[in-house]
């Protein structure tokens, strides 16, 4: 065990100039998202040891504010980073809660392993999380669909131009009070299908949470924004032209009102935590499930002959929105007027619900934090 050794005593300093009563009231009547970050942030190092093992140590909560660094640091020139993102809720008694922990820590290490950087102990993440809650608790909103967005991350904060793993790192959380991701009412969005670039390619990062993923969807998303859509969605051109994923979220599709069909995680796709807990949802209640590989031509198909119902978009950040169009350079794939219930809209509130602790939580999801 002297891999992960850590005393899980977190030092605390707390800010001498948090934000006034005030001014946090002001950012939580409309935090919109990732614009506003709370008073404190949280650290823990890690350094290969003389004997060539890591060991995390120095673990604190400290103020929220720049991070000093070499400008030679391996995440500024190599990207070696990966990131988590989940969310506090605050419930009616004002305890605070977060939904499925044990995923994101287990993603964080299949993340940290493909990226070479150390894993984390699951205990030490959820503890990281209980920290910064409990320095930035007022930062929790309790507005409807609203919540504390939890980022933690990690990256290679050492010296060093060769190229290899770094042999310091840094791993840390910062925190942002979040409202609906696309901002305003919830309605369908458009997204671009991205024709000229992919995310991911066999054997590469796409399922690993990292930045550079981003870095790579962002000309896509240039793209995307000149074609009036919020979002893109890539496929994989070396496999039929099959759906992935979007930027950042994972797509589903109901067929006949009463089947879900999700592409299967092929190595490309993240392992969303809303993804699977929606699949769940969606069993739950008798739906028929299908994590398979789904074609851009069997989209256009089921547009076609009426049997595509709902398509639409899940992730932590914006839970689940509809899908009202996909876009192409030829046209576009207009999901059909809804006749009857929509499932999404369904399947989303009730994940709002356990998350916010007003429909019971059978699956032992939540994991208090404060
Ligand atoms: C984070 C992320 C998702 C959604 O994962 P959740 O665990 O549901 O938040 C989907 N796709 C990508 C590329 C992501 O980075």
């Amino acid at each position: 065990m002297t891999q992960n050794a850590l005393s899980v005593e977190f030092a605390r300093r707390l800010s001498e100039t948090p934000k006034s009563a005030e001014e946090r009231a002001a950012i939580l009547e409309n935090p919109g998202f990732g614009d506003y970050f709370t008073d404190h942030t949280v650290v823990v190092d890690w350094k290969v040891d003389p004997e060539g093992k890591g060991g995390w140590h120095n673990a604190r909560v400290e103020p929220y504010g720049p991070i000093a660094m070499d400008p030679a640091a391996a995440v500024l020139h190599y990207g070696q980073e990966i990131f988590e993102g989940l969310k506090a809720y605050r419930h009616a008694d004002g305890t605070v809660w977060t939904f499925r922990p044990e995923a994101n820590a287990h993603r964080f290490n299949k993340s940290a392993q493909r990226l070479a950087l150390p894993e984390l102990p699951t205990e030490v993440f959820i503890e990281s999380l209980r920290q910064i809650v409990s320095a930035d608790k007022d930062w929790v909103p309790n507005g409807d669909g609203e919540a504390l967005y939890l980022r933690p991350f990690m990256i290679a904060t050492e010296a060093f131009l060769g190229v290899r793993p770094a042999r310091e790192v840094s791993y840390r959380v910062i925190a942002s009070p979040a409202g609906n991701y696309f901002g305003g009412e919830l309605k369908p969005v458009s997204i671009w299908l991205s024709e000229h670039y992919a995310r991911a390619g066999h054997g590469g990062t796409g399922e690993a949470k990292c930045g550079g993923n981003y870095a790579a969807s962002l000309a896509a998303q240039l793209e995307a924004e000149a074609n009036g859509c919020k979002q893109v969605l890539f496929l994989d051109p070396t496999n039929d032209f099959a759906v992935d994923e979007l930027g950042g979220m994972n797509i589903f599709f109901v067929f006949n009102g009463d089947t879900l069909v999700t592409p299967a995680l092929n190595g490309n796709i993240l392992h969303g935590v809303t993804r699977d807990s929606v699949l769940q949802l969606a069993s739950d209640r008798g739906l028929t499930v299908e994590e398979r590989k789904i074609t851009i031509d069997e989209w256009r198909q089921a547009v076609a002959d009426g049997t595509l119902t709902e398509v639409f978009a899940c992730g932590t950040a914006a839970v689940i929105t509809p899908i009202g169009e996909l876009k192409t350079a030829d046209g576009s794939l207009v999901t059909p007027e809804l006749k009857g219930e929509s499932v999404a809209m369904s399947i989303r509130e009730q994940l709002l619900g356990i998350q916010t602790g007003t429909v019971e939580d059978l699956h032992g999801w939540l994991t208090q934090l404060a």
